[in-house]
């Protein structure tokens, strides 16, 4: 009864799952995503990870790098969209990856954001992205 409680009604946080192969990088996002009161469930290396913590945590939202090894980030992206077509996705990439911004999001993934972070940057979208995705749910 008091976890039925503390998961239904009062967790406010939103979930976060953060993919990067870069250990730096997923600890910049997970500082960022906390002082931003959102709630890090998660942290995947590999595409491969991402897709498998994804189906196990169903994460509101997920903010996934582009090039990683094993299995890069559009791969594993459009494998979370098979199974979840509302997954609400971010994709990360760096300067001159636009052709694969642009196959990301005409896949389903909800915006971008470029390295290097700008912290309100990162923030600005993955607000947006909760906001909207919140319309008509109350
Ligand atoms: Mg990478």
């Amino acid at each position: 009864m008091v976890l039925k409680i503390q998961e239904g009604v009062f967790s406010l946080s939103k979930r976060v799952l953060i993919v990067d192969d870069a250990a730096f990088m997923r600890m910049m996002i997970k500082n960022i995503l906390l002082d931003g009161g959102y709630e890090v469930v998660g942290d995947a290396e590999n595409g491969i990870q991402a897709v498998e913590m994804y189906n196990e945590l169903k994460p509101d939202l997920v903010t996934m790098d582009i090039t990683m090894p094993e299995k890069d980030g559009i791969t594993a992206l459009k494998e979370i969209f098979d199974h979840d077509p509302d997954a609400n996705v971010i994709m990360c990439s760096a300067m001159g990856q636009q052709a694969l911004v642009i196959e990301a999001i005409q896949s389903g993934a909800k915006d971008f954001i470029v390295k290097p972070f700008r912290p309100e940057r990162v923030l600005e979208a993955i607000n947006k992205v909760m906001e909207t995705n919140n319309q008509g749910e109350y």
